[in-house]
């Protein structure tokens, strides 16, 4: 700054200059394709800070969903109150239905815990079902998959009817098993489809599905298709029948 603008600047443009923050990087670099900022930016804005969980806890701008006492966060399928049992930091399927989150998402990275049960009733299809429902509509298929022989495109971590996992890293019953989930929500134009939902999911931490469109909401013994909804829907988990638990469940909208 020259000594003559700093003694004829007003007193209110002084404090700006004094409180920008000096950008790192350049401002003579060729601009990026379709962006308004250039090759090492000096004014482009950093990242927030965000502080990583210790483990699987949630990161610091997380929305924890469930974090082992109860379920404000959820509701039943008709917005009545969420009925599952939660004991001893975990949630459990009972019978009394779906649960839905309250809020409504759009592209989310989701994780969950779960567990399907010790004692072994049945078997295929009966054995640990339950599952995680994108939107209400795009299921993650949950399922006691170890040493369970099922059909493959619904056992544990299947896009449900449409695509099985890569691998099955299902651990044994009694176990817990990690989802996460990275997920860009379809898109529509009136009523036509632009792009699909596509979906990242890694089983324990290993990758089963990489960037994968779903063909449509998940169908049983029918070929998925779209119908145009809300950009947002809530996240479901599906009560089966089968005495599932969950425990450690957040998301971050992306
Ligand atoms: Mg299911």
């Amino acid at each position: 700054m020259s000594k003559l603008f700093a003694l004829t600047a007003p007193p209110a443009l002084l404090v700006v200059l004094v409180l920008a923050p000096q950008g790192v990087g350049y401002d003579d670099t060729p601009r990026l394709p379709a962006s308004q900022w250039r090759v090492h930016d000096k004014a482009r804005p950093v990242p927030d800070v965000v502080v990583a969980g210790r483990g699987a806890a949630p990161p610091s701008d997380a929305i924890v969903l469930f974090d082992g006492t109860d379920l404000s966060a959820w509701q039943g399928r008709e917005g009545e109150a969420a009925g599952w049992r939660v004991d001893g930091g975990v949630m459990e399927v009972n019978g009394s239905g779906d649960i839905r989150t309250r809020q409504s998402f759009g592209d989310v990275q989701l994780h969950l815990e779960w567990s399907s049960p010790t004692e072994i009733q049945s078997e295929s299809q009966g054995r640990g079902n339950s599952g995680v429902f994108l939107m209400g509509r795009y299921e993650i298929q949950i399922l006691d998959s170890f040493e369970n022989r099922s059909y493959a495109d619904g056992q544990a971590a299947a896009l449900y009817g449409q695509r099985p996992p890569d691998v099955n890293v299902t651990r044994a019953p009694g176990s817990w098993n990690t989802y996460d989930i990275l997920f860009r929500a379809p898109r529509f134009e009136g009523d036509e489809l632009v792009s699909p939902g596509i979906v990242t999911v890694l089983h324990n931490g290993v990758a089963v599905h990489h960037a994968e469109p779903f063909l449509g909401a998940t169908r049983h013994r029918e070929v998925a298709t779209y119908a145009p909804h809300e950009p947002q829907g809530p996240i479901q988990l599906q009560d089966h029948g089968n005495p599932v638990r969950f425990r450690n469940v957040w998301v971050r909208e992306l």
